[in-house]
């Protein structure tokens, strides 16, 4: 990646947060299934928690290609603590987007200090990639608004203190912010899943749960064509550069291992099977990062095809990050098959990458929708 001095500092930095703060614990965080939360904090006090926002509102007003060189080496080390910054960022970056200025002064300065964690609540039992069928009801009544629905799958839904909920009013889809204390949410704690396992994951239960109706983010019925596509795409941008360093991270240690391992008496590396699967690493991670770069540039200069450049971004890498996983699985053997080992963790964390914030099928057909349109005369 041909990156400016000052983009290779900021890179740089973000690297030594990630190996300092992050690396040593990811296996740990992994078995037990949650991470330290003291991380917050420490992201927080960084700069680093979510970065996106304004610096009137306590952020850093981090650009796109630094956020994405952010979440690439935070999901070298641990793609869950990615997941902590991407949400974060996602529920930011819309409040800043399409929340009035007294909503910013209200939820903005916590998110960004860390002493609001976020969680974004869209998946439903019923509703998964047709997410614009959301069946959570939200209800006006005199100066609040009712919420009743059940969501799914909510990372860091344990630990947050403010959700961003997408439901549906009688005027269409509607997005409300809820805090964690509103009468009538609570929420159950899921178990660990395949990959993001320390992700702390929890289902939202909205029982008639009532907010003040200043807490719709947005208007009423923009909850989905606004707000929610606002929030997939940060997040699907977040990923994108996350898997690129879930790829280079594999690169790495497969070509530390394949250095230093020996059989039939030479290092694996001079085996020549081996050096096809590390040359194919390389040419997906110099693949990947081009896309998410570009990806980036598209969103900095307000491109109207940045939405385009992010899916194909996030469906290359998400894919990259996956073959580039199992194929580092295999340089290391069984070695790779240990629990403390980087390689198997980062395989069930791709995985999941070609399923959230868009599964590979449903990108598949938007990048082509997007592509038709672009075409159009
Ligand atoms: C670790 C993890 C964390 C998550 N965190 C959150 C979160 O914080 N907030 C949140 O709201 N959700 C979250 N999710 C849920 C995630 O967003 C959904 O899993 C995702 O949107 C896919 O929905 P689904 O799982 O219901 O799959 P489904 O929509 O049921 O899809 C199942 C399969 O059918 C395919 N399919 C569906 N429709 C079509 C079609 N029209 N054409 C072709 N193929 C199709 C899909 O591609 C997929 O292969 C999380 C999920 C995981 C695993």
């Amino acid at each position: 990646m041909d990156l400016t001095p000052q983009r290779q500092e900021s890179a740089s930095r973000f690297r030594r947060f990630a190996d300092e703060h992050v690396r040593a614990h990811s296996a740990a965080w992994d078995a037990a299934g949650r991470m330290d939360t003291k991380l917050v904090a420490v992201l927080a006090q960084e700069g680093l928690l979510a970065p996106v926002i304004a610096r009137e509102h306590g952020g850093a007003a981090m650009d796109d290609l630094d956020y994405g060189l952010l979440c690439r080496e935070l999901s070298a080390a641990c793609s869950s603590t990615r997941s902590l910054v991407t949400v974060q960022g996602m529920v930011a970056h819309a409040i800043q987007r399409w929340g009035t200025p007294e909503q910013h002064a209200r939820w903005l300065p916590g998110l960004a200090s860390g002493d609001a964690v976020a969680g974004f609540c869209l998946t439903e039992e019923q509703t998964g990639s047709d997410a614009a069928s959301v069946q959570t009801t939200v209800h006006f009544d005199g100066a609040g608004a009712r919420l009743t629905g059940r969501k799914l799958w909510t990372t860091f839904g344990q630990i947050a203190d403010l959700f961003l909920v997408i439901g549906t009013s009688e005027r269409g889809p509607t997005a409300v912010v809820v805090p964690k204390d509103a009468p009538g949410l609570r929420t159950e704690p899921v178990q660990p899943m395949l990959g993001l396992r320390a992700a702390m994951l929890a289902t939202v239960v909205l029982d008639d749960c009532e907010v003040p109706a200043d807490n719709v983010l947005g208007k009423p019925g923009f909850g989905f064509s606004h707000v929610a596509s606002t929030v997939l795409d940060h997040g699907r941008h977040s990923i994108a550069w996350g898997c690129a360093g879930i790829a280079r991270d594999c690169l790495e240690s497969s070509a530390a291992h394949a250095s230093t391992r020996e059989q039939f008496g030479f290092p694996i590396s001079e085996h020549q099977l081996v050096r096809r699967l590390v040359s194919r690493m390389v040419v997906g991670v110099a693949s990947a990062e081009a896309l998410c770069e570009k990806a980036a540039a598209a969103r900095m200069r307000r491109d109207p095809d940045a939405i385009l450049e992010t899916m194909s971004a996030k469906y290359l890498a998400s894919r990259v990050a996956w073959k580039a996983a199992s194929d580092a699985v295999q340089v290391h053997g069984a070695a790779g098959c240990t629990p403390e080992s980087s390689v198997q963790r980062h395989l069930r964390d791709a995985r999941i990458m070609r399923i959230i914030e868009g599964t590979d099928q449903m990108l598949e057909l938007t990048i082509c929708d997007l592509a038709f349109r672009r075409a159009a005369p």
